[in-house]
């Protein structure tokens, strides 16, 4: 049994350690952390998420803000150069139940095969992703971050 408490923010739980993080924490900023999804998006779908429990992009700090823009451009590379996709989505919905939550942006590679697969792209693919609600395989996502952590795209610092 893990000793840390669980709080009601699922992104904090995964920060703390309260809640397992399969892959692990995949990069760090000053502000913000890179982790792969537990959500039912994808092998290869990160997050990007700022360490400090913020609810609303408005309420960032400069700081916080600052870093954000060139750490999703490297999360995306680093995605590309490990998933080969067709395009990289990347959205903020942070609203499960109709309730402003803990806001992470979701990095994710959009390869053929999932494309195919689900006859579907954009939001559609997105929906029909989650209607599925298959969550990615543990080993599965801990080999995938094995090659992501050694993504050339994290050296590059602008
Ligand atoms: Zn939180």
């Amino acid at each position: 049994m893990i000793s840390l408490p669980q709080t009601e923010c699922l992104a904090c739980d995964l920060l703390s350690g309260a809640r397992p993080l399969p892959g692990g924490r995949l990069h760090q900023t000053a502000h913000w952390v890179v982790e792969h999804t537990v959500g039912p998006l994808g092998v290869g779908t990160l997050v990007v998420k700022p360490i400090r429990h913020v609810l609303h992009l408005a309420d960032l700090s400069k700081a916080e803000s600052a870093e954000l823009g060139p750490l999703l451009h490297q999360t995306a590379a680093a995605v590309t150069e490990v998933m080969d996709p067709e395009q990289v989505y990347t959205c903020l919905w942070s609203h499960a139940g109709a309730v402003p939550g803990h806001i992470h942006f979701v990095v994710q590679p959009i390869t053929l095969e999932v494309m195919t697969r689900f006859s579907a792209f954009g939001p559609g693919l997105q929906t029909a992703l989650f209607r599925e609600g298959t969550l990615p395989d543990p080993d599965e996502v801990t080999l995938i971050c094995a090659r992501i952590r050694t993504a050339s795209a994290w050296s590059s610092s602008s």
